[in-house]
């Protein structure tokens, strides 16, 4: 990722649309720098080559929480192909009703994700942590010392007594288009320190209107990001950028 180009998405389901060698190239024309996130280790060398002559698009290898129940046993797979990823994601917690059953095993994947970033070094992660913010909070202190690794906390949705927390923990918070849109997120949303926040569509799954939100949709959200703290866009659209430095700084 080039650092000249003004939009980011750093969390994007690239091969979950319909077209994704479309969407890649959309990405590439369009000059926005995309983080294509994995749901399972499988995915892993797919999305490698669905990218691999891409300007703008990155692949992230992941292990999403939603998917621990049934896919724990690609732990395996993850450990192989960790060496060869900058960019770690989706993984993280989820603790919503559908989920909070498989919880114990999520949290023993995501403390062994944690720990080989850590390991590892230079590792940028996107984490999930619906309805168990403390516990990622907690995970992460305990396994990863400040500057072993860098954590975007993607759709939070903790309270801004756990956004405090996050950020003296020197997370970095993306937000997208519904975050935005809702007035309870809105009101998290101003109170995210300006230093740390990113910009993402969590794509396929956001909707924008009536249809999937996509990686073109990021200068709307910037906008509206810019209209939550009181700021003109084009600032807005500076201080995200800033972060992103920041975010991808120190081990280019
Ligand atoms: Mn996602």
């Amino acid at each position: 990722m080039t650092l000249t180009d003004p939009s980011f998405d750093l969390h994007c389901h690239v091969d979950l649309y319909p077209n994704p060698t479309a969407l890649v190239r959309e990405c590439d024309t369009e000059r926005i720098r995309t983080l294509a996130v994995t749901t399972t280790p499988k995915a892993w060398l797919g999305n490698c080559r669905l990218v691999e002559h891409s300007s703008h698009v990155r692949p992230a290898l992941g292990l999403h929480p939603q998917l621990v129940a049934e896919r724990a046993h690609e732990l395996a797979l993850f450990e192989q192909h960790i060496s060869g990823a900058r960019f770690v994601g989706e993984v993280g917690l989820d603790g919503g009703p559908r989920h909070y059953r498989s919880l114990q095993q999520q949290e023993k994947v995501f403390a062994r994700i944690l720990c080989l970033c850590a390991e590892q070094g230079r590792k940028v992660l996107t984490v999930h942590s619906t309805r168990a913010v403390r516990r990622v909070l907690e995970l992460i202190e305990l396994h990863v010392r400040p500057g072993q690794a860098r954590v975007v906390l993607h759709w939070f949705t903790g309270t801004l007594a756990d956004a405090k927390r996050a950020s003296d923990l020197g997370c970095f918070f993306s937000v997208n288009q519904a975050m935005v849109d809702n007035p309870r997120a809105r009101a998290l949303v101003a109170g995210i320190p300006l230093d740390r926040l990113l910009t993402e569509t969590d794509g396929p799954f956001v909707q924008h209107g009536d249809r999937p939100a996509r990686p073109t949709d990021i200068p709307g959200i910037v906008a509206g990001l810019a209209e939550v703290r009181g700021v003109a866009p084009a600032d807005m659209r500076r201080v995200v950028t800033a972060n992103l430095r920041v975010l991808m700084s120190s081990w280019d």
